[in-house]
């Protein structure tokens, strides 16, 4: 019989008859679906998460495609080729981006279990304008042959979508390294896809080892987390990943502060880790979810700092070219002086404590 998680991936909707089955359309989504070449599609499981009537939905607004998207006032052309040091001297494999001495990022495959409206990689798993080789011998041979890496995430598309087979061997290889430290595996399908989380998962990426295995996913909203996501990520912990969320800051659906407190502490509930929020990247043709780049910061001062539990503190950052930027709120250090510093809290008390010399 055929994996639940397969069956899904089967019958992604990806037509506007498939949609209707879900929501009422709207014109805009109608308009947008039937002129822009573009690729989309969802589980549907995650389409059954949306609300039937309204557009403003966040997770319609992740998934099915805008008029929007046609707009590129502010996104850099080439994006991943500028983002992922691609243009470098460094002869690497398509498979291997790398912005870190000791880290790199191997991308495996381009197929996912949604399409994000927002991906940063949309030129490459979304639009398909790049045209990459992703051999996964060529780069596991390049692993090899560089021993200041310690630490690979396996990246996509979402690498989780390959089979328990090919997981098995990826991992094995990697761990056979002596010095790959850890792997980590980036992937939205204990969001969108849950059921992917089986027993053959587990006991192809999971189990005791001197080579941890950690997974971060991607979860913007608080209507994205169900039981069923409470149920995989327990699953994952049982056989030793550790799952940690790699939220993105969108205008319009979690850039307010109730909204990104209720997904902090929501994901928390969930035991999963709230571990960075990003700066939603210049990519082409996503300026309609992009805030200002303080905002993020604003909002960990306002949401979460001092508001609720000290482990739902994501660290703000922006992933550059040169690695990522963190931004945290300024607001702490107000004034000093020879002898003391004037600090502020998040509700605004001030206080002061002695300045020790250099
Ligand atoms: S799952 Fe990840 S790679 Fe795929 S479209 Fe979404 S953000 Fe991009």
């Amino acid at each position: 019989m055929i994996e639940e998680w397969l069956e899904q991936m089967k019958n992604q909707v990806n037509t506007l008859e498939e949609l209707k089955k879900y929501i009422n359309v709207s014109d805009d989504e109608r308009e947008a679906i039937e002129t822009l070449k573009t690729k989309w599609g969802t589980t549907p499981y995650f389409a059954s998460l949306m609300d039937k009537d309204d557009p403003n939905c966040p997770i319609r607004k992740q998934v099915i495609p805008s008029l929007k998207e046609q707009i590129n006032e502010y996104g850099m052309e080439n994006y991943l080729v500028w983002k992922e040091n691609r243009a470098t001297e460094e002869i690497r494999p398509d498979s291997i981006a790398r912005q870190y001495h000791d880290r790199v990022a191997f991308t495996v495959m381009q197929v996912c279990g949604i399409y994000c409206r927002h991906c940063f990689r949309k030129e490459l798993v979304v639009d398909r304008d790049l045209q990459l080789n992703f051999d996964v011998e060529e780069g596991l041979a390049w692993i090899a042959e560089h021993p200041e890496i310690r630490d690979v995430l396996i990246t996509g598309g979402d690498p989780l979508l390959l089979s328990d087979e090919k997981l098995e061997y990826l991992i094995a290889k990697l761990r056979e390294m002596p010095h790959i430290e850890m792997i980590r595996i980036g992937s939205r399908l204990p969001i969108v896809l849950p059921h992917r989380i089986t027993e053959g998962l587990k006991k192809a990426i999971g189990g005791f080892h001197h080579v941890p295995v950690w997974i971060n996913t991607q979860c913007n909203h608080p209507k994205e987390i169900t039981e069923k996501t409470a149920k995989a990520v327990y699953e994952l912990m049982s056989c030793g990943i550790n799952v940690g969320n790699q939220a993105v800051l969108l205008k319009g659906i979690n850039d307010d502060v109730d909204t990104f407190r209720e997904l902090h502490q929501k994901l928390l509930r969930t035991r999963i880790r709230p571990y960075y929020v990003f700066y939603c990247e210049p990519a082409p043709g996503i300026d309609h979810f992009r805030t200002p780049v303080e905002k993020g910061a604003e909002l960990i001062r306002d949401a979460l700092r001092g508001h609720t539990t000290g482990l739902a503190q994501p660290m703000y950052v922006l992933a550059t070219n040169i690695g990522k930027i963190p931004l945290m709120p300024d607001y702490y250090i107000v004034d000093k002086n020879k002898k003391e510093y004037t600090v502020r809290n998040y509700k605004g008390e001030i206080t002061k404590i002695p300045k020790m010399p250099d």
